[in-house]
């Protein structure tokens, strides 16, 4: 048998030419950076039909995957998909939120930038598998809870905030740039990384290069880049404009929503529950989209796609999806939820992630008010939620283990039995509904109540 690019080890980033091992088999990653049409997703799960276990999942970041393929079958995926002639991301990840130019909220069209980016950083290879570029412009629907090696954030018209790691509110900014030096200044933190080996993250460079070395300058100083990087990129401070007053990210959107966009269009988000569906399911949501006369979706944010087409249909869809199962509301306490694929699907977790999420949504709608996601995890090491959580439930050897305000590799405030899970988040659920103060919503509550008396409440102690 030919030998495959398998990406097997655990931790690699699937890719359509280098599927993944998980507990169903070979996954493989779709990543698109335009739209398609709702037929050509439809071709997808067909093939995702033919080729694999008919599993497909829309990811955090709004990439596909095909589940349950097997050695014989990734190829002739990856050759049938590349067949399609999609519009396929390949090489570095550069995302701009899924409205990005048709959204007239946005401070500026991140596009361009995106693509000078995707055009310079082209011949850097060697960067980690999972180096990821945002470029966000400022809309309705926004990146900021996504991490980001390098992040990219429209101020202005023509200023960009530059941050390194993390989220948009736990990264490090790096300072506000004027427009005609944010792709140079990007290139030359991509080369400053590739010089630091293949497991160099945005987050090392802010503390290496920023804070361990240059001490005595400020973050926001020239200095610190043009110093450090010698031959790589060069910030005139004239074109610096210093750190922002309000830098705090603007909470975004959830998808989940009917969204009015420029030229009379519209979009709706819909999304399988828990970011998994069957082939067939999104198949036919595909089919009554084309009956309905929308022509391009995208797979977004939060697991999501978004349809494009003129309001009355984009409600009716909305109206079909929600019949057939689909999350088509930002209160649907279902997307509150960040689950894994768990057991069976995924051969490191210990627990049956969707099974508890779907209890925990039925059963506690009034916690899941939108103000955090619960993050239901089969192994600590948190593929659905990388970031802290309010409240945390995490697969061990076991039991499961809770854990509040962290990561799912965290401390534990607590642990219970997979039998007593469910049961156990309705007594915190309850605890919460109790103590919650007017105005208090579900994660300042949690936060308030702290470990302690999370724990008192989860292990039944007085
Ligand atoms: S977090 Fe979930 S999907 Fe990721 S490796 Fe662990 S069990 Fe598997």
């Amino acid at each position: 048998m030919t030998a495959l690019p398998l990406s097997l080890q655990r931790g690699a980033c699937p890719a359509l030419s280098a599927p993944m091992m998980t507990g169903d088999g070979l996954l493989a990653r779709i990543a698109l950076i335009e739209a398609i049409s709702p037929a050509q997703l439809a071709d997808i799960c067909r093939l995702a039909l033919s080729h694999g276990n008919g599993m497909v999942d829309i990811s955090a970041r709004g990439n596909l995957q095909v589940r349950g393929l097997s050695e014989t079958s990734a190829p002739h995926l990856d050759a049938d998909v590349r067949g399609m002639n999609l519009p396929l991301r390949e090489g570095l990840a550069v995302e701009v939120p899924p409205l990005a130019g048709m959204d007239g909220s946005e401070i500026a069209d991140p596009r361009p930038l995106a693509q000078a980016i995707r055009e310079g950083a082209r011949d850097i290879t060697g960067l980690a598998p999972k180096m990821a570029v945002v470029v966000d412009g400022g809309g309705v629907l926004r990146h900021s809870d996504l991490l980001a090696d390098i992040r990219l954030v429209a101020m202005g018209k023509h200023d960009w905030k530059l941050v390194l790691g993390g989220t948009e509110d736990s990264g490090f900014v790096f300072n506000v740039l004027r427009e005609t030096l944010v792709v140079d200044t990007v290139i030359g933190l991509l080369k400053q990384l590739k010089s630091l080996g293949n497991k160099a993250r945005g987050r090392d460079l802010a503390g290496g290069l920023l804070v361990n070395e240059a001490t005595h300058l400020a973050p926001s100083s020239s200095l610190a880049l043009s110093r450090r990087s010698a031959g790589v990129a060069t910030i005139d401070p004239s074109h610096m404009l210093g750190t922002s007053p309000s830098m705090t990210a603007r909470k975004a959107a959830s998808p989940f929503n009917l969204f009015a966009l420029s030229n009379h269009l519209h979009a709706i988000g819909i999304g399988p529950a828990f970011g998994q569906a069957k082939a067939e399911d999104i198949i036919a949501v595909c089919d009554e989209a084309t009956r309905l006369g929308i022509k391009s979706i995208k797979p977004a944010l939060d697991h999501s796609l978004l349809f494009f087409g003129s309001e009355d249909a984009c409600r009716s869809l909305r109206d079909f999806a929600g019949d057939n199962g689909f999350v088509t509301s930002s209160i649907d306490p279902r997307g509150h939820i960040a689950a894994c694929s768990g057991s069976p699907a995924c051969n490191s977790a210990t627990i049956a992630t969707h099974e508890i999420a779907a209890k925990a949504a039925a059963e506690c709608g009034d916690l899941l008010d939108g103000s955090f996601k619960l993050h239901v995890t089969g192994c600590p090491k948190g593929c659905a939620h990388p970031q802290p959580a309010a409240l945390a439930l995490c697969g061990t050897a076991d039991r499961v283990s809770l854990i509040a305000q962290g990561k799912a590799s965290d401390q534990p405030f607590a642990f219970v039995s997979f039998a007593d899970t469910n049961a156990t988040l309705r007594h915190l659920a309850d605890l919460v509904r109790s103590e919650r103060r007017p105005s208090e919503n579900s994660a300042a509550c949690l936060a308030r109540i702290g470990s302690d008396r999370l724990a008192a409440a989860a292990t039944g102690r007085p």
